[in-house]
């Protein structure tokens, strides 16, 4: 494990405090579950933890345990901000930089607490005293099995937490299948099996639950898909308009970038989603292989994430982003 003053945390946690546990924006099942998992854990020694989401989280992850106390920040933010304000520990969790919780950046910026970062993103920002950040792992989920570990190998694991784990751990590597999901990670997850994590139910709630209204989604998804044969790309896009429609839900279009990577001979995929309420296009990237989706990402649509997942955004409009995306495909992707 890759952690900067351990042995100092140890001894910081050896008291009951205050801590509070974040996750980043629109937080999806490794941001949730390693989030959940850390508090279950902390909560067995005795901390007054909670958890503060900058938003809310799609349905088919309101199962998950203890989920329904999460402070939800753009609807109560009083709340997040007594908890953040009294919190001796803040612990930020699938993220790296402030930016990925724009509610609570300025917050964050001024607290003078403690700050605990669990992450699997690459250049974190230098904000946390504590800092346990490997772009090698997985997921944040199976950090937090790291992390619970060294303090009492199976101690402290109970069905809950096996459950938040895993969940985290299947989301995040689409099933196991990505390239970051090692051998290691499989052997992690047969152990939360063992410690009681349901793989069967688990994945029945998270893939077997859709709405027919996301299923209707889906196919404007595939109707508005395009495939630059040349370039290896595929893309697609979903306006307000069809969201509206559709009754979209939070977390409908959730996966749905996956599918372009699925047709023969396509190594990137993108999709571009209408955001009403924060106004802009939300974008997913995806690849297979070499080209780095992180650093494109970065470059052109101020965003980020992972080789081979990262997402960003686009201020213009839907036609104008889509316009700007064919012509930097044309110049940059081989
Ligand atoms: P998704 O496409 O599922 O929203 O995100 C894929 C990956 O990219 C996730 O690891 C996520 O944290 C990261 N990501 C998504 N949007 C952004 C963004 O706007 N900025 C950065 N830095 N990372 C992002
Ligand atoms: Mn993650």
């Amino acid at each position: 494990m890759i952690f900067a003053n351990f042995e100092k945390l140890k001894n910081f946690l050896e008291t009951p405090i205050e801590i509070v546990i974040i996750p980043h924006q629109n937080p999806d099942g490794d941001a949730l579950g390693s989030t959940l998992a850390l508090q279950l854990f902390l909560n067995k020694l005795d901390h007054q933890t909670s958890i503060v989401s900058p938003n809310d989280f799609p349905d088919f992850l309101k199962w998950m345990p203890k989920s329904d106390e999460i402070i939800i920040a753009d609807k109560d933010f009083n709340s997040a901000y007594q908890a953040i304000n009294k919190a001796d520990l803040i612990c930020t969790l699938d993220f790296n930089h402030f930016s990925r919780t724009p509610i609570l950046s300025s917050l964050l910026q001024k607290s003078k607490s403690s700050f605990l970062m669990i992450d699997h993103h690459i250049s974190p920002d230098n904000y946390a005293e504590f800092q346990y950040s490997d772009e090698h792992m997985s997921s944040t989920c199976e950090m937090v099995y790291n992390f619970i570990s060294a303090f009492g190998e199976k101690k402290y694991f109970d069905k809950d937490i096996a459950t938040c784990i895993y969940t985290g751990m299947l989301t995040d590597t689409g099933s196991f299948k990505y390239e970051s999901a090692t051998s290691t990670s499989l052997r992690i997850a047969a152990e939360l099996i063992d410690l009681g994590a349901d793989k069967t139910d688990i994945h029945r709630k998270l893939f077997d639950n859709n709405s027919f209204d996301r299923f209707k989604l889906l196919s404007c998804c595939f109707k508005n898909l395009e495939v630059i044969e040349e370039k290896k790309t595929a893309f697609t896009f979903i306006s307000n308009e069809e969201k509206e429609k559709n009754n979209f839900k939070k977390g409908d279009t959730e996966g749905f970038v996956n599918y372009g990577l699925s047709i023969e001979n396509v190594h990137f995929s993108t999709i571009f989603i209408e955001n009403k309420e924060e106004q802009m296009v939300k974008i997913s990237f995806r690849s297979v292989g070499d080209f780095d989706v992180n650093q494109f990402a970065r470059k052109h649509f101020s965003g980020g994430g992972h080789k081979n997942a990262a997402g960003g955004k686009s201020l213009l409009s839907m036609e104008e982003t889509v316009k700007r995306f064919r012509e930097i495909i044309n110049i940059e992707h081989p």
